[in-house]
């Protein structure tokens, strides 16, 4: 497979013809082989991106014709759901059933843009007696979209349909080590026939196309998913032309449990809220806290759970947790488990490396948990994006909530308990954008998704995600139009 470019309704190769292989983390096989970007192809297609806006084909479109196309991609995305799944299966290494579930939100997400373009409303406001103000929504212009590996299709698509509704033009950049999906949905571009410049796609690492996008003059807004330091960086490069930037980062979210739980259930809750797409989501709970009376049975359940998990290559359907998504990731993983016992943590299950039969040449690390930990070791303040969790004891409330918010991060959260006045009492106090009581990664594209803290400036999703991708400019309109006389004739 060979995948290109895509700038101005064209593919294309690099300028500087160079190539860099794709692999499946299942087991470390060639799956594509894909062109690597240069400075050059990224000032290309910000160059079409801006002739496409300014010619105002798309920002001008009205709403209705817009909304059909965003329709029509959904429509494609699920006529072509297997194929897109599978390629999302072998360059991510995710069990195909998860990237079914991630084809089909990519597909929700474009109708619901859709929807919501046909009813987003602006405001009047009657300011004086012969004056009204109106405030329309517009779009920002060029928007330069930066995505991570861990949902290659979805977090692309997050911010595609937002900034597409909005009447934006976008170059894409995808994670360099999972494109494929990227490639596949503009070829449905493609296809539908947006006009020439509206969508471009540029491949390649990072420090060169993302870090383009991120200081060129003619990128009116910057919107990138990845982690913190990446996003601190993106942040001073933007500082230029002072673009609008918009950071979905990274997390080292908290499980609280109280006695009071089914602690069955909260193990449940527990391994999917970390063990899901092996650990490696922004919002995974990396962090279980549990108050004490509990801590032994819930840690001795967790482990045999969690010591049943599955680990396999995401196309036998048995496998319930795939690999990491790259030998370098799986490295970064298992030092930290190394730093955590070094630090003094024990490990209560997992914390290997599995290479048993078939997973020999593949990423796969076993469901690991730590026991024993303290607030400062790096283990518990760093985020780790791998199947790694912490289990740690609290005594009270506020000692709950005191260790829930001592991180530099502010993802997500959730609080277990039968007590919904406690549990509402603790999670107003959780200084994160996405929590949840009783359950745990439930999310709906009518709500906003963000962080608080270093996780993020922002909001994705939701009429938030619409409002990102947009101006507000006021006109104020004078009904009795008169001499003003502010200075003497
Ligand atoms: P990175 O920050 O390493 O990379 C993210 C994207 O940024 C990639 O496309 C990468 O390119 C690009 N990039 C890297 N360096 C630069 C640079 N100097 N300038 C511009 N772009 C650059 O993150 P990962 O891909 O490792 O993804 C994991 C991280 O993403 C985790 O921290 C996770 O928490 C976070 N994340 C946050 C989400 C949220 O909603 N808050 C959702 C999903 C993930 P390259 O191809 O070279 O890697």
């Amino acid at each position: 497979m060979e995948l290109n470019h895509y700038i101005n309704g064209n593919w294309y190769t690099s300028v500087n013809g160079q190539e860099r292989n794709i692999t499946n983390p299942a087991n470390g096989k060639i799956i594509a082989h894909t062109v690597d970007g240069t400075t050059d192809d990224v000032k290309t297609a910000i160059r079409v991106a801006r002739s496409a806006f300014d010619q105002g084909d798309w920002a001008e479109l009205c709403s209705t014709e817009r909304s059909k196309l965003l329709i029509e991609v959904a429509i494609r995305i699920e006529k072509h759901l297997d194929t897109i799944a599978e390629l999302e299966m072998l360059d991510n290494g995710k069990p195909l059933h998860e990237a079914k579930i991630d084809v089909q939100d990519a597909a929700d997400c474009f109708r619901y843009y859709a929807s919501i373009i046909r009813t987003a409303t602006g405001q009047t406001y009657n300011t004086a007696p012969a004056l009204e103000t109106v405030v329309v929504r517009e779009p920002v212009g060029v928007c330069g979209l930066i995505v991570p590996w861990n949902f290659p299709l979805l977090m692309s698509v997050w911010k595609i349909a937002a900034a597409l509704a909005a009447g934006n033009t976008i170059v894409l950049k995808p994670s360099e080590i999972t494109p494929i999906t990227a490639v596949k949905l503009f070829e449905i571009f493609d296809d539908i026939g947006l006009p020439d410049g509206v969508v471009n796609l540029v491949m390649g690492d990072g420090k060169i196309v993302g870090n383009e996008l991120a200081v060129s003059h003619d990128i009116d807004m910057i919107s990138f998913t990845g982690g913190t330091d990446t996003g601190r960086h993106i942040m001073k490069a933007a500082t230029g032309n002072l673009k609008k930037v918009s950071l979905e980062l990274g997390g080292k979210s908290p499980n609280i449990i109280f006695a009071d739980t089914d602690i069955d259930m909260a193990v449940d809750y527990a391994l999917y809220g970390i063990y899901y797409g092996a650990g490696q989501i922004c919002s995974a709970a990396s962090r279980i806290l549990v108050e004490d009376s509990i801590y032994g049975a819930f840690v001795e359940r967790f482990v045999i759970r969690a010591n049943n998990i599955t680990v396999g290559a995401g196309d036998n359907p048995n496998t319930e947790m795939g690999p990491l998504v790259s030998e370098e990731h799986m490295q970064k993983v298992l030092a930290y488990i190394q730093t955590g016992k070094e630090e003094g943590a024990r490990i209560a299950c997992g914390g290997n490396r599995l290479t048993n039969m078939e997973l020999e040449n593949g990423y796969f690390v076993e469901p690991t948990a730590f026991i024993d930990v303290k607030q400062h070791m790096r283990i518990v303040q760093e985020e780790i994006f791998g199947p790694v969790v912490t289990i740690q004891k609290f005594t009270n409330e506020s000692e709950a909530i005191e260790f829930a918010n001592n991180t530099k991060y502010g993802l997500a959260g959730s609080v277990f308990t039968k007590d919904y006045n406690k549990a509402w009492r603790v999670i107003k106090k959780i200084k994160a954008g996405i929590t949840w009581i009783n359950t745990y990664h439930e999310n709906y594209y009518e709500a906003p998704w963000g962080g608080y803290k270093e996780s993020g400036i922002g909001r994705s999703l939701s009429e938030s995600g619409l409002d990102e991708f947009s101006e507000l400019k006021q006109i104020n309109i004078n009904l009795q139009p008169d001499m003003i006389d502010w200075f003497r004739e």
